[in-house]
């Protein structure tokens, strides 16, 4: 039999065939006439998807380096700031500020669980030199979604400290409002939920941030995003654009304004709730305790059986690519996406998927029991639904 690939990782993600079309039109220039309507198109629709009015910048760059632009242009060296650390993105704003000089202080959440609210106000009161609170909206190693939203809350009241979030796994999944909730600096990247290949990311930037921009001392060269910001609004990149992408981003635009925010958060939501519910109904265990993020579904590997063993079992025998555990979680727990470009079809292959590979690794399971679930929870879900539309 062939081996068909399903893509079911916390990215790449699947990309729809209108967007792998656009982008495989001829090039053009990136200072031309022709470009600049793309760059202007995509810079709102950028905004629109962020929910709000600050400038959300385009960098030609994984999303590691959005997280890099957001540590190198607010702070200046020894500035003290504050990192919610609940998993290895959290540690990986963590490892960026410390390599920046940065005088970092942490608050260390337990694998698995969404940060306690009441401990950064109790650090913000304790250390109201702390400029900047840094976190994942979705803590794509975890599946685990942190209060953003309370978060934001806390720290707009303090005049002189800017709120960080990494919502790379996060954004579509979940409705995140920029404005709205205070986030000053929030940072997307194209091969999670905006359904585009690895190369580009974004950050959207406040008042506030610009302000603690002016005031920031550290050497900067390739993502400086005040040259981003003036090149912006000229409807340029400060270096060559990612064309391609570019154009491949307002295809994916289009087609999530088609299907409008809110329906995008509704089915990221069924999605997720189906899968946790199909696991469960398979007799195993979600991994978070926390709040659980939309994006992603972080499964625990059965007594016995190596989680490795069943994320290789179902990419190599079943052709669906998840995702395993990293680091102290590897062999622990399995991972599987549906962000972006999934749809209910998506969470079923990687149920049966699961549902065989778990009666080939000798784990008791009775077949369609988890299919079965979460297509029940489909069809109530559609019948709620309004379908004149
Ligand atoms: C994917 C991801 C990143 C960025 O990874 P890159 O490989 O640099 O694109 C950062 N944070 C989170 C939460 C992610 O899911």
């Amino acid at each position: 039999m062939i081996l068909k690939r399903y893509l079911l990782a916390p990215g790449p993600t699947p990309i729809p065939p209108e967007v792998l079309l656009s982008m495989a039109m001829p090039i053009i220039h990136h200072r031309s006439p022709d470009f600049l309507p793309i760059l202007d198109s995509a810079k709102k629709g950028l905004q629109w998807i962020y929910q709000t009015k600050n400038d959300v910048l385009i960098l030609c760059s994984t999303g590691t380096g959005g997280m890099v632009a957001a540590v190198n242009n607010f702070f200046s060296p020894g500035e003290k700031v504050l990192v919610i650390n609940g998993g290895k993105f959290g540690e990986r704003w963590l490892k960026i500020a410390q390599s920046y000089g940065l005088d970092v202080l942490e608050i260390s959440v337990e694998w698995g669980y969404s940060v306690d609210i009441n401990r950064v106000e109790e650090e913000l009161k304790k250390n109201p030199d702390i400029k900047g609170v840094f976190v994942q909206a979705s803590e794509t190693s975890t599946g685990v979604y942190h209060d953003v939203e309370a978060i934001g809350k806390i720290v707009k009241n303090y005049e002189d400290t800017i709120f960080i979030v990494d919502a790379i796994s996060a954004l579509l999944a979940h409705d995140i409002k920029t404005d709205e909730w205070s986030i000053d600096v929030m940072i997307g990247g194209s091969q999670k939920g905006f359904m585009l290949p690895p190369g580009l990311a974004f950050i959207s930037v406040s008042e506030k941030a610009w302000r603690r921009n002016e005031k920031s001392k550290m050497p900067r060269f390739y993502f400086n995003l005040k040259k981003e910001r003036e090149a912006l609004a000229k409807n340029q990149t400060n270096f060559t654009s990612a064309v391609s992408l570019i154009i491949g981003l307002n295809e994916a635009i289009k087609l999530m304004q088609k299907e409008g925010l809110e329906n995008i958060f509704r089915r990221h939501a069924t999605l997720s709730y189906a899968t946790r519910e199909a696991v469960k109904e398979l007799g195993l265990s979600l991994f978070p305790k926390g709040i659980p993020s939309n994006a992603l579904t972080a499964i625990e590997a059965p007594e016995g059986i190596d989680g490795q063993v069943i994320y290789k079992t179902l990419r190599e025998k079943h052709g669906v690519t998840a995702a395993g555990g990293q680091d102290k979680l590897r062999g622990r727990i399995f991972r599987i996406a549906h962000l972006g470009y999934a749809d209910k079809f998506d969470v079923l292959v990687g149920i049966v998927a699961l549902e065989m590979t778990l009666k080939e690794l000798g784990y008791p399971v009775k077949l369609g029991k988890g299919v079965a679930k979460a297509e029940e929870i489909f069809y109530e879900e559609e019948k709620s639904e309004n379908f004149s539309k």
